[in-house]
């Protein structure tokens, strides 16, 4: 019996990375899936994989900023697979860190619309689903840079991962009555391209894990099996929670 049997679940930022691996776990976990991002010739690949080891998934174009976007993405579940049972809103990017004074406001508005915007409005789309399917549960990809460890952070990306943060608490106390959870997950580094891009220097990267007490980077599939309990009814009384896996990292 897999964790997701019977579920339906839609994935932001699905063609690699953590959302790539949440479309295999899901569809093994007995989910079907529509995953969405905006590199679709990888999507597509990422589908291919999914349906040869013999998952039912389908990606579809999501750009996160575009509302149209959204509403398709959530109509693809709900037409294809009947109801939307879970939301991860995961498509996220970082960018380099700059004096303040270099930041642009282009800049600042990219990262905020991303990574705090798109999660408004999957989650927009996704509540009136979620509440005809009777209930559903939002995971929320988040960071440490949401919380802590403020010094060494990207500003615009650690404003609109703490935006996540709270979103997540109030979403999660006014859709409670709707029977729908929604928490965060929040990652320290984790080996994927975002954090090779951002840190492409072995000696910045080798700081950053110093400030980490397990001393290493978690794996994609670390996060993947906290994304998945919070996705599933073993979560069933978890809601407005802050899933912290970061090696250590927030507690010193
Ligand atoms: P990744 O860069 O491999 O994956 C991010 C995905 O989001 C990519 O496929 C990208 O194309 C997609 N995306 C970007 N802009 C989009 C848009 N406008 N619409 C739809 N999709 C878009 O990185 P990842 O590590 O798998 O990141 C997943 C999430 O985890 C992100 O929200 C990230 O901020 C968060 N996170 C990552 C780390 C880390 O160290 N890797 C740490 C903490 C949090």
């Amino acid at each position: 019996m897999g964790k997701l049997d019977g579920k339906v679940a839609l994935i932001s930022g699905g063609a690699r990375g953590q959302g790539a691996a949440e479309a295999h776990v899901f569809t093994r976990e007995g989910a079907k899936v529509v995953f969405g991002d905006v590199r679709d010739a990888e999507g597509a690949q990422v589908e291919a994989a999914v349906r040869a080891e013999g998952g039912d998934a389908v990606y579809v174009h999501l750009d996160v900023t575009v509302e149209a976007d959204w509403d398709k993405a959530v109509r693809t579940a709900t037409e294809r697979y009947g109801k939307l049972d879970v939301l991860v809103n995961n498509a996220g990017i970082v960018i380099p860190r700059v004096p303040i004074e270099e930041r642009t406001a282009e800049e600042w508005d990219r990262v905020m619309a991303i990574n705090a915007k798109g999660v408004f409005l999957g989650t927009k789309y996704a509540i009136p689903a979620m509440r005809r399917a009777g209930g559903g549960s939002i995971v929320n990809i988040s960071s440490v840079a949401g919380i802590g460890q403020s010094a060494h952070q990207e500003p615009a990306y650690a404003a609109s991962k703490g935006a996540i943060r709270i979103f997540t608490k109030v979403t999660a106390s006014q859709h409670a009555r709707d029977r729908i959870r929604c928490n965060s997950v929040h990652p320290g580094p984790v080996d994927t391209e975002m954090l090779h891009s951002a840190m492409r220097d072995p000696e910045v990267l080798r700081r950053r894990l110093e400030r980490v007490p397990l001393g290493r980077m978690g794996t994609i599939d670390e996060v993947v099996k906290a994304v998945l309990y919070l996705a599933s009814d073993d979560a069933s009384y978890v809601t407005g929670a802050e899933l912290v896996i970061d090696g250590g990292a927030l507690a010193q």
